[in-house]
């Protein structure tokens, strides 16, 4: 059943089908989705999506045999440089998304390490533990060190006197998030400027998520503290143009304070008969149609545009915030600094998973966030310029859903209950794939078509107790079930 058919098909039945897979999928065009997917207004995706399809077959592989393409990057990345505080002096790429922004950057990091210090052979990044997982990742692809500081528990943000006592001789990198995804809270970028000179260490500002939308709530006149090239300190920010740029996906930007740094990122092999490989960036070849389109966002948008959109989504999370401080049972997460936030649930009669479920029942979709050491386990909003309008109903469905399961009993999970935590924990130490079955039948989680469990909020309790090393075995194991 499942191969490429003898004959091909008619392109209106392909196209049907194609369409007919979303079936399952979350219905985002609604707007009632905190997460996954940015959109301003159905005109800005037409022109972004427009632009988009004009520069699909275009290879970014030869920027000589397309210059439009080197056009088009160089000046997406001079329109952005001033909005991160940076000058001519300024170099950067258009990457396929914050995760390869930051993958490059810990690259040019440690090969501008193994060019300055010869005798150096182990290399150590420090990242606050609300840093974003891409970090982890690029550590585990070029096999470096990284090391996660403890934020404050209850601000969320780095103290930046306990990164200062993490350096050693294998520190290359230092790392501050403007802001955090988790909670939107922006680390003391100033004073880890101040240190990275102090020390003679590289810092890069993880703007992935505030990039877009900190210049713009600066223009409108909000106390936005420095985070960019301002500061003498930062020498590479990443900032994705697929969140608050409201670019399509596949599109973000790595930024270094100089070329002296970024030509650490570039990498060129001449060592087989084709042709000669010279790649800024990750991928090789690669489509020309982020580019056009972030660049066509940046005309359509203009920095009106963009200060428009920022303003609606201020506006829209102050609601939230003030919601929330009238929920007793709900407590929002530090101070958010821009319009992502977090909350947990202050009240032991008031699951936060419970809560996720029903909302998300009840139409939206809001993202878990399991407990960790310093940060406890919440419910994160991101709310882009296309969720404003419906935030008066989300704020009614969540104050409706908060009542409703305070008067009712918290739904635990029987067995969970049952298992004393200590014991799941032990269960879970030497964890084998094979497990996983037995574990969700444990659970009684019935898997929905596609594999998926249907209960979610079972799932996170479970996730939660369990240790971040059990949770990500669990998880691989499950993902390799799945795919
Ligand atoms: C989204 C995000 C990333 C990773 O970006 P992807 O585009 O998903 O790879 C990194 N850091 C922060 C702060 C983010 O919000």
């Amino acid at each position: 059943m499942n191969k490429i058919p003898n004959k091909g098909q008619d392109q209106h039945q392909i196209l049907a089908n194609l369409k007919a897979f979303k079936g399952q999928d979350l219905p985002w065009q609604a707007g009632k989705i905190f997460a996954y997917i940015y959109q301003t207004s159905p005109a800005a995706k037409a022109v972004a999506e427009a632009a988009y399809l004009s520069f699909l077959p275009e290879n970014g592989l030869d920027p000589t045999a397309f210059p439009s393409l080197l056009q088009l990057e160089q000046q997406v990345i001079g329109q952005l440089t001033p909005l991160l505080g940076g000058d001519e002096e300024v170099k950067g790429n258009c990457t396929s998304g914050g995760t390869e922004s930051v993958i490059l950057a810990v690259k040019a990091a440690r090969d501008y390490a193994r060019a300055k210090y010869p005798e150096q052979k182990e290399f150590e990044i420090l990242v606050p533990s609300t840093a974003h997982p891409c970090f982890y990742k690029a550590a585990h692809y070029l096999d470096i060190d990284i090391k996660s500081i403890a934020v404050d528990p209850q601000t969320q943000r780095l103290n930046v006197a306990d990164m200062r006592a993490a350096i050693n001789e294998k520190t290359i990198l230092l790392v501050g998030s403007a802001p955090s995804y988790a909670h939107g809270v922006m680390d003391p970028i100033a004073e880890l400027s101040d240190l990275a000179i102090e020390k003679d260490l590289l810092l890069h500002v993880d703007a992935c998520v505030g990039g877009m939308y900190l210049p713009f709530l600066r223009q409108l006149g909000h106390e936005v503290p420095p985070f960019g090239f301002e500061l003498p300190g930062v020498t590479s920010i990443s900032c994705d143009l697929h969140k608050f740029g409201y670019v399509p996906k596949g599109c973000s930007t790595i930024l270094y304070r100089s070329k002296e740094l970024r030509q650490h990122q570039i990498f060129s092999c001449s060592q087989w008969p084709g042709y000669t490989v010279v790649n800024p960036t990750v991928l090789s070849s690669k489509t020309g149609a982020p580019m056009a389109a972030a660049w066509a966002m940046f005309q359509y948008m203009g920095l009106e545009g963009y200060q428009n959109a920022v303003a609606d989504c201020q506006a829209a999370r102050d609601a939230v915030i003030e919601a929330l401080e009238q929920l007793p049972s709900l407590e929002l997460i530090g101070q958010p600094d821009m319009s992502l936030l977090a909350f947990a649930s202050k009240d032991e009669d008031l699951s936060i998973f419970d809560l996720a479920d029903q909302l998300n029942e009840k139409g939206w979709y809001v993202q878990v966030q399991l407990a960790s050491p310093h940060s406890p386990a919440a419910i994160h909003l991101s709310i882009s310029h296309f969720n404003c309008p419906h935030i008066p109903n989300f704020v009614t469905d969540l104050q409706v859903t908060v009542a409703e399961l305070m008067s009712t009993p918290v739904k635990e999970n029987e067995l969970l209950a049952a298992l004393d935590h200590s014991m799941l924990a032990l269960l879970m130490e030497d964890f084998d794939p094979a497990m996983l079955g037995q574990f969700q039948e444990l659970m009684g989680l019935e898997s929905a078509e596609g594999g998926l469990p249907a209960d979610m909020g079972a799932v996170n309790q479970l996730l939660n107790v369990l240790s971040a090393k059990q949770r990500e075995d669990v998880l691989l194991a499950f993902m390799n079930e799945l795919i």
